[in-house]
């Protein structure tokens, strides 16, 4: 097992109540069960990893726990998140099925996968009920924009702690990104690497260059500066520890600027 990389005063993130959420987590979406899931989660944990990002949705769960079980990792070490997808049966149904596929007596992070307003409105104390019974540590959404969250707050119960987007320069949320400080949300950028598609544009490889790093490095890193969580998705050992790596260099203000410029979102109305 190599040194933990991912430590440090930046490295968590306080979700209240005790709860800490690592700012790395590996995401497992499109990962085939058996052998993928399980290889890829197996390394992400010697790695340094302690934060896996999985749903329902992903039909991987029950891969993710048995590469959680075999690893030895003491649980109240690890930080798993699973979703609830509005489309299925209640979420109390969904997570304790959840539950038994991951071989876990709870979730760190239980959020809702997408809104589907009707459902998901009445979901959200369902949710917060789950959290009371200890079953998940924290709740949140993902896919919420500014509008859908501001309802959310509006219609009383808890907080959600976390809210799960596309989140990479090419998708500089700006103002979501200012209202989730503003309420104390974490935002957790998903696809933080643009599924792969953003690592050759010449703006991230001259910034690679010029800091020796890697474009995906990069992309990371401007997302934990913006105060982020990632959960950069890989099957293959070298990018999974090279994408941990992380947390021992900053990229200067000029650069940050130059990723923020290549937001794409401001121009096609998906800002919020
Ligand atoms: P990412 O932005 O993480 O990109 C993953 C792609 O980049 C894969 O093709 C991977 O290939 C490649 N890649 C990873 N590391 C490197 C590297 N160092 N160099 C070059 N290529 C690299 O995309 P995802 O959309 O998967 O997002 C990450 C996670 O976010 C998901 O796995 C999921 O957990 C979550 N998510 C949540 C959504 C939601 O609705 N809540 C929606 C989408 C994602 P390879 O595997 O071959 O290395």
């Amino acid at each position: 097992m190599v040194a933990n990389p991912v430590s440090g005063d930046e490295a968590t993130r306080d979700l209240g109540n005790g709860v800490l959420m690592p700012v790395l987590g590996l995401g497992v979406w499109q990962m085939s069960r058996g052998t993928e899931t399980e290889q890829a989660v197996e390394w992400a944990l010697e790695a340094g990893y302690r934060h896996i990002d999985t749903a329902t949705a992903y039909k991987n769960e029950q891969s993710v726990g048995a590469a959680i079980a075999r690893s030895g990792i003491a649980r109240e070490e690890l930080f798993v998140t699973t979703k609830w997808l509005p489309i299925t049966r209640r979420p109390t149904v969904e997570l304790a099925r959840s539950l038994e596929r991951l071989g876990l007596d709870y979730v760190d992070l239980y959020l809702i996968h997408w809104p589907f307003p009707a459902r998901s409105n009445r979901a959200w104390l369902e949710l917060a009920s789950l959290r009371e019974q200890g079953r998940a540590r924290a709740i949140g959404v993902s896919n919420y924009g500014t509008e859908r969250l501001t309802k959310l707050i509006g219609q009383g119960g808890p907080a959600a702690a976390v809210d799960q987007v596309q989140f990479n320069p090419f998708h500089f949320r700006e103002r979501l990104l200012r209202f989730c400080a503003q309420q104390r949300v974490v935002l957790e950028a998903y696809s933080p690497l643009d599924r792969g598609r953003g690592l050759d544009h010449p703006t991230i490889v001259d910034i690679a260059r010029r800091v020796e790093r890697t474009s995906a490095q990069v992309m990371l890193r401007w997302a934990v500066q913006h105060g982020a969580v990632v959960i950069p998705k890989s099957i293959r050992q070298d990018r999974i520890r090279s994408n941990a790596e992380i947390f021992d260099f900053t990229l200067g203000a000029e650069d940050m600027r130059a990723l923020d410029g290549l937001d794409r979102t401001s121009r096609t109305g998906k800002a919020r």
